[in-house]
């Protein structure tokens, strides 16, 4: 059950909101090899990544922690990884808006498109302001999401990554947490109705819980939710208690695991083989992977102290799970993560791992 306000006493001092510290740390993966095939078609890369100026506009000005440098860290992460070359470049698209209303109430997205043509006001409670264009903007992370699905069933690629995605606190009748539009609720409706797939896993490593795709599903019992975050006690939204295992015929579908302020990567991988478990006995036919990077140490908003170590460890068993049970259908979204040199890192980690020859 939600827990309102999310913002119990309990928190250790001198967390939560302390400064952003910037840690120094050592890439915890190689480039691989200039030489990548094995992707859908002859020697095309395994891997779509959409970037373009129309994605990097979904953001919430420059005094905001969703700011518009964040898809620009995560290019010059890249190209300093050398992985330009080893990936497929994909130019972002706008989804139609009966697209959005899959997932999304129709009274809600044409509340968005009032704000976003007025220019000003907020979206929610206070953290997801109004700017002129974020209808446009927040389609775009759909529509881009959207492609990559379409890409992978296409045989365009066997993987995709879309970083400015994976805004899981939108709900599907408002705004939260820097989230409009929620790609992965989306992108879960038009894998059942165009694509055909049932079982469908998601699985979230952001330092929040995914709380709009959790709710958004909380009764399906084949929308198979692994959440790794931060304890809600201590972290907004303040949901994901391990209890909370999905409703009805969902019972046992969902698995919340809270993390304590400070895990490190020693307790990610004691969480993590928990997650590949679930994962492998539920037998999914897509994966959705929200890597949010707010979990490594430094993020301005977050207490968890993960390395990107944990990102490739993620990357690295989903790949492998999606390749025993899915095909390889693996979609990554890029979700959170407010110190821009941590962002850069954990994405291009994220990216190493799916680029590679499986
Ligand atoms: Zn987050």
């Amino acid at each position: 059950m939600p827990i309102p306000g999310g913002d119990p006493a309990g928190v250790p001092p001198g967390t939560k909101n302390g400064p952003s510290r910037h840690h120094r740390q050592g890439l915890a993966f190689s480039p691989p090899p200039a030489r990548v095939g094995e992707g859908g078609r002859g020697t095309e890369p395994p891997l779509c990544v959409y970037l373009g100026e129309a994605l990097g506009r979904y953001a919430f000005g420059e005094h905001h922690p969703f700011g518009p440098h964040r898809l620009p860290a995560y290019e010059a992460a890249l190209a300093e990884a050398g992985l330009v070359g080893a990936v497929r470049r994909c130019a972002p698209v706008e989804a139609e808006r009966a697209e959005i209303e899959r997932f999304h109430t129709a009274t809600y997205v044409a509340r968005v498109r009032a704000l976003s043509e007025a220019g000003h006001g907020l979206l929610d409670a206070g953290d997801t302001p109004a700017f002129p264009g974020v209808y446009e903007a927040a389609a775009t992370v759909v529509g881009s999401v959207l492609d990559a699905v379409a890409a992978i069933f296409a045989g365009r690629c066997r993987r995709a990554f879309v970083p400015i995605a994976g805004l899981h606190h939108a709900r599907r009748d408002g705004a939260a947490g820097f989230c409009v539009f929620n790609d992965a609720g989306v992108a879960i409706e038009v894998l059942r109705a165009v694509h055909g797939v049932r079982r469908i896993a998601y699985v979230d490593i952001d330092a929040h819980h995914g709380d709009g795709v959790f709710y958004g599903f909380e009764s399906d019992p084949e929308v198979y939710i692994a959440d790794l975050h931060e304890d809600g006690r201590y972290l907004f939204p303040g949901t994901g208690a391990a209890a909370e295992t999905g409703r009805g015929e969902a019972a046992g579908s969902k698995f919340n695991i809270p993390m304590p302020p400070g895990a490190d990567d020693r307790a990610f991988a004691r969480a993590w083989q928990e997650v590949e478990g679930f994962v492998e006995r539920v037998r999914p036919e897509f994966i959705l992977f929200q890597c949010g990077a707010d979990g490594l140490a430094g993020d301005p908003l977050t207490d968890l102290r993960y390395s990107v170590e944990s990102h490739t460890r993620a990357a690295r068993g989903l790949k492998r799970l999606a390749g025993r049970c899915c095909e390889g259908r693996l979609l990554a979204l890029g979700g959170g993560g407010y110190d821009l040199e941590n962002l850069g890192r954990a994405w291009a980690a994220v990216t190493a791992v799916l680029a590679g020859d499986d």
